[in-house]
């Protein structure tokens, strides 16, 4: 079959499947079940997964050619936490986890029935991970962990935690390290939502006392290598490398958004062009270098056959991707002056807050998944195979 008698096929289904009531079901409703059920069947909720696991077995262009139908019909599709579920432990769990493994954890995530959440950071490691200390000990058949970890996203929401834990503590700091899976529904893990000066709690602080594991991926000692793995799917997905990023396709001439703001903002030529010829510079720049990366990123995705996550070259893209986001919302605050520094009130519009709420959130795209320094170090040493 061709992707295009595939995209048709795709289309149709939608046609006869994705009715109105389903189009506005409300989260929680019989109809947002019955929906996500109906796509869970079809295998459509991890479509590039084995069938055997819950998947759709789709290969990587079939996997772009669905998400950009999806994309086009405005689908709804099941909460991951950030793509936990399905970007980060499941194809983890695909290359390392035990055919018992891949059983009783693939299928839920396939189903949109597991949340998850990524227990890496501690108080004392972030960039330095490999200096954690939550200790795993052996009990029998599990292990028994104890420490704390923090900016564990969703916590409070996830039912499972894959966690980076210290099984060998006398040797090497990478060499100790494994990766274990616990069921967050259990009297040995407690969760702290961390409350920011938004008002929000997006992350917690999770503590583990005599917590049970029920998994070890991989062997034991080997979840540096694991756990880095993850970490190139996490930047994978962050930056839109893999099928998820594939936007939908259209044929309409695009409005740039930035474009028209410094029209309304900061004045308008008499022949329809921005005004200012600071911002009208700046906004050309960013537009470029931001096709560039889209260009980039769709070249990668069609040079990738196989479609699987690629390596340490992933840090290129989620550097690159965090700075186009911060220097994009930045730019929409500064072309509304004052008006974009709105926090809350009645002088502004809700776009207005909006951008104030989103200019303040793209701090952290150059924080979570690893800082764009330590990006730079991996680009540095894995790519470029400069010294330390
Ligand atoms: C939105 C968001 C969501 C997150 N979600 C999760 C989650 O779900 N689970 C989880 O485990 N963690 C999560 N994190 C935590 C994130 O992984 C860490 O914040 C990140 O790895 C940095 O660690 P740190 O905050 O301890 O900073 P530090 O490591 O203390 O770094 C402080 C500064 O020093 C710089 N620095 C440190 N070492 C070097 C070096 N060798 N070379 C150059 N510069 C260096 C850093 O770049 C940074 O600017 C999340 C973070 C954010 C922002």
């Amino acid at each position: 079959m061709t992707i295009e008698t595939f995209r048709e096929e795709i289309r149709e289904w939608l046609n006869e499947n994705y009715t109105a009531q389903f189009k506005s079901s409300a989260e929680g409703s019989e109809d947002r079940r019955e929906w996500i059920r109906r796509l869970a069947d079809k295998g459509w909720i991890a479509p590039h997964w084995p069938k055997e696991y819950g998947g759709g077995g789709l290969n990587f262009q079939e996997h772009i050619a669905l998400i950009q139908e999806f994309r086009a019909a405005n689908v709804i599709v099941p909460p991951d936490n950030g793509g936990q579920g399905l970007n980060m432990i499941g194809p983890t769990l695909l290359e390392y986890g035990t055919d018992e493994q891949k059983k009783r954890h693939l299928p839920k995530i396939a189903r949109g029935e597991a949340q998850w959440c990524q227990g890496y950071s501690e108080p004392g490691s972030g960039s330095d991970l490999a200096s954690l200390s939550t200790r795993a000990v052996l009990d029998g058949d599990h292990y028994v962990v104890n420490g704390q970890k923090i900016w564990t996203s969703g916590a409070d929401v996830a039912d499972w935690i894959y966690v980076l834990v210290r099984t060998d503590p006398d040797a090497l700091k990478h060499d100790g390290i494994s990766m274990v899976i616990l069921d967050m529904n259990q009297p040995g893990v407690t969760v702290r939502p961390i409350q920011l000066i938004s008002g929000t709690s997006p992350f917690c602080e999770t503590f583990f006392d005599d917590a049970i594991a029920v998994d070890l991926i991989g062997k034991p000692n080997h979840g540096w290598t694991i756990g880095k793995r993850l970490l190139q799917h996490e930047r994978s997905g962050i930056s839109g490398m893999g099928a998820g990023g594939a936007s939908a396709r259209s044929t309409e001439p695009q409005v740039y958004y930035l474009a028209e703001l410094a029209k309304r903002y900061a004045g308008e030529t008499d022949d329809g062009g921005i005004a200012d010829p600071v911002f009208r510079d700046e906004i050309i720049q960013h537009r470029l270098n931001q096709l560039s990366f889209q260009l980039t990123l769709a070249r990668t995705r069609e040079e990738n056959v196989s479609g699987s996550t690629l390596g340490p070259t992933t840090s290129i893209f989620k550097a690159v991707g965090a700075n186009l986001s911060k220097t994009e919302t930045s730019l929409q605050v500064r072309l509304m002056g004052s008006q974009g520094t709105g926090w809350e009130g009645d002088g502004f519009t809700a776009a207005e807050l909006g951008a104030t709420r989103m200019w303040l959130g793209s701090r952290a795209s150059s924080i979570a998944g690893g800082t764009n320094e330590v990006q730079l170090n991996i680009i540095a040493k894995r790519v470029l195979g400069l010294p330390d």
